[in-house]
């Protein structure tokens, strides 16, 4: 099963928590026990701690202390998001979570965000579950 999701983000940078849309997604999936990837081109897919807030905040502050916006990239004389680039390659493209009795076995504060580094935009997700 293939379903996909939008994501409407509202600032340059910012993580947003999709986990409650992925649980959605499998339970109303027939899969009972399997895999969900949850892949993106451009953004970053993220899991970790969704309780604090502010580790999306610190992971957003250190990523622009170490790759900040003002450096001089070669790619930004196309469409100026080269840090966007170097930032959602370092988070990665994509997730899996396992799915055992039609739910995500995630961490007790874990959760999956989208990892915006070039917004405001409506981001697709594309979420592939496989029995298994
Ligand atoms: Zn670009």
């Amino acid at each position: 099963m293939l379903k996909e999701l939008k994501v409407k983000t509202s600032k340059k940078q910012e993580i947003i928590d999709i986990t409650n849309q992925i649980k959605k997604v499998v339970s109303e999936s027939e899969v009972i026990n399997g895999i969900c990837i949850i892949p993106h081109a451009t953004a970053g897919i993220i899991l970790n701690e969704n309780y604090d807030k502010n580790v999306c905040e610190d992971i957003l502050n250190k990523f622009e202390e170490i790759i900040p916006q003002g450096d001089n990239y070669k790619h930004n004389c196309i469409d100026n998001n080269a840090p966007a680039h170097i930032k959602a390659s370092i988070i990665g493209p994509s997730e899996i979570v396992i799915i055992k009795d039609k739910k995500i076995l995630l961490g007790t504060w874990q959760g999956i965000a989208l990892a915006e580094f070039d917004g405001p935009r409506e981001r697709k997700i594309f979420v592939k579950i496989i029995k298994g």
